[in-house]
């Protein structure tokens, strides 16, 4: 089963697609993750992104267009995939369906999270990860058990985006309405789109993400 998560950044994309990860064994594609580990190993691809990155702008359609080209065809790929942060363009969403096609693949659903904008920014500017295992925290909303101690691995690395700081947040937020926001009336036309309230517990979205994906199975 292969899927799209569609949200604006802060939505929750990232955290419910490691969900279903663990409950479902589908694999998450974060092109996000993806370019920022072509930064950190300072590859031709990570050069060109970097600065584009950093001022919350999108990275061209085809880098990340050949990124999820190639990813797919691994073999961890075959039973399926989360899209997180892919695509982000009509371009892009276009250019899926055709190497979806092309590989033989279906898209089985495409569920977009809605949030209240005005909570964007104390989620986004809140959050950080555990460097070591990559679970996710907030400092008002999920702060580890134990003060710098990650309560899943026990690891004491924590890292935050460089671009979660709150003028790259309203950049970003921008190239979302204006670049990715016309993909949930083209997945609507398209009798794909299964729109869910983000505002609610995570806990609450997994278990109705869960029960669309049973639907859709
Ligand atoms: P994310 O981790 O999904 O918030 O992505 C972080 C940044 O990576 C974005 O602000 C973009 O600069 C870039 N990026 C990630 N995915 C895409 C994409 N599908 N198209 C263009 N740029 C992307």
């Amino acid at each position: 089963m292969n899927i799209i998560l569609l949200g604006p950044p802060g939505a929750g994309k990232g955290t419910q697609a490691r969900q279903i990860e663990k409950n479902r064994g589908l694999v998450q594609l974060s092109t996000g993750d993806m370019l920022r580990a072509a930064v950190a190993a300072g590859t031709e691809v990570g050069l060109k992104a970097k600065l584009v990155m950093e001022a919350g702008g999108l990275v061209s359609d085809d880098i990340v267009i050949g990124i999820i080209s190639d990813r797919i065809d691994e073999p961890d790929c075959a039973n399926g995939f989360i899209l997180d942060g892919f695509p982000r363009t009509l371009a892009q969403a276009a250019a899926l369906e055709e190497l979806l096609k092309a590989k033989g693949k279906a898209l089985n659903a495409v569920i977009e999270i809605r949030v209240d904008d005005d909570k964007l920014v104390e989620r986004i500017t809140g959050r950080f990860t555990c460097g070591a295992c990559g679970e996710g925290y907030h400092d008002t909303f999920r702060p580890p058990k134990v003060e710098n101690v990650c309560d899943n691995c026990g690891a004491s690395d924590f890292k935050r985006r460089a671009d979660d700081n709150e003028e790259t947040l309203r950049s970003r937020l921008l190239a979302y309405y204006k670049e990715t926001s016309p993909l949930i009336g083209y997945y609507f036309a398209k009798d794909n789109l299964v729109s869910l309230d983000g505002m609610v517990a995570m806990s609450d979205v997994t278990v109705k993400i869960e029960t669309i994906l049973n639907d859709r199975a």
